[in-house]
């Protein structure tokens, strides 16, 4: 049988009202108060097939399945983000929580909610299906050998970036904060050259919600080292949050995927950071891209760029390397690969 994938169909044809038999009422019981839950789109769950298991979530198992759109369009592939069973209330909250955050957006460099199955159990988010996997999984694939060069360019990464800071940039102009900005929080459309990053996971934005964190046992589960001073010493928070993380995942991606601050515990990177210190530029990074990083970091967030400023730079950087950024990236160092990850 003939599958297609989601990238063939327009997304503007999944929006909400568009599936044919989708119920497209609001279920009262999602009134979460300024969360708009009218873009949430309940979907026949006799239309959906689960292929197989893509991953593990903190609600449950996460699967690749496909989706019959309408009679005339060949099944799409998505994935199914699964709530177990017999959930407590608590995650039931979270689950419809987090459907109706991404229910808001829509733009192409945030992964994108096709719809729901709430209204029995098992429950079921309907997502876009990023076949590329995890972008901190792909940099680290990506590491050059000894004996051969890494298959991607710094062109290749420069996109990368771009792709991430474009939906950043999306969400500070929707005056979201996500809060948990981070390469294993983007996802891949592909392996391929044409791949596209796409932001994923706004659980730390719903835990805030709830005041979750703190319930969940505080800074542990606090992404500290993509966290900037102010958020981590008075919990202030603003897109200039998001504007620090976004440097981070500058250095992880120009480091394929090296784990920041390697070796130090959440508590000694607050108190180095605090003093000032930085990460170093990785290794590939071109000085302009590291120069962008460090911008990033300033202590003050009001002197760190806006995505708008973050893209600007990102474009000049990309035309004005041309041939830098075509180079091969390749090993330079001889213990590349033994450093810690
Ligand atoms: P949670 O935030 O609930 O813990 P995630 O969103 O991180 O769960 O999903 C767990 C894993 O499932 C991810 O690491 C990824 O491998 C896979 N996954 C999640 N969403 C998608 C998607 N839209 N396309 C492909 N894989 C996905």
């Amino acid at each position: 049988k003939e599958r297609a994938i989601i990238a063939n169909i327009p997304l503007n044809r999944l929006q909400a009202g568009n599936l044919a038999g989708a119920i497209n009422t609001i279920n009262p019981n999602y009134a979460f108060n300024n969360w708009d839950s009218s873009r949430l789109v309940e979907l026949p769950r006799d239309r959906l097939t689960l292929i197989q298991s893509i991953g593990k979530g903190a609600f449950g198992e996460v699967y690749m399945g496909y989706l019959i759109f309408d009679e005339e369009t060949p099944e799409i592939a998505v994935a199914v983000k699964t709530l177990s069973a017999m959930p407590a209330q608590s995650s039931e909250r979270d689950f419809t929580l987090e459907a109706i955050i991404m229910s808001q957006f829509d733009h192409e460099n945030i992964v994108k909610l096709i719809g729901v199955c709430f209204q029995s159990n098992p429950r079921y988010i309907i997502l876009e299906l990023l076949e590329g996997g995890d972008m901190q999984t792909f940099l680290r694939e990506n590491r050059p050998k000894t004996n051969a060069s890494s298959q991607l360019t710094l062109y290749d990464l420069m996109q990368l970036a771009h792709n991430v800071a474009s939906g950043c940039q999306y969400l500070e102009n929707r005056h979201f904060v996500h809060r948990d900005v981070a390469a294993r929080n983007c996802l891949l459309t592909t392996k391929d050259v044409d791949r596209i990053a796409k932001i994923a996971d706004f659980g730390m934005a719903r835990d805030i919600y709830h005041n979750d964190y703190y319930r969940k046992g505080g800074s542990a589960v606090l992404p500290v080292k993509w966290m900037p001073p102010e958020a981590f010493l008075d919990g202030i928070f603003s897109s200039k949050t998001d504007v620090w993380s976004f440097g981070i995942v500058l250095w992880e991606i120009f480091s394929l995927g090296f784990s920041p601050y390697p070796g130090k515990s959440n508590q000694e990177v607050m108190h180095v950071v605090r003093g000032g210190i930085r990460l170093d530029a990785p290794e590939h990074c071109p000085p302009s891209a590291y120069s962008l990083m460090k911008n990033c970091w300033d202590p003050d967030p009001k002197l760190r760029p806006s995505f708008e400023d973050i893209l600007k730079s990102l474009n000049e950087i990309i035309s004005k390397n041309k041939e830098l950024l075509y180079s091969q990236i390749t090993v330079k160092t001889k213990n590349l690969h033994s450093r810690t990850l």
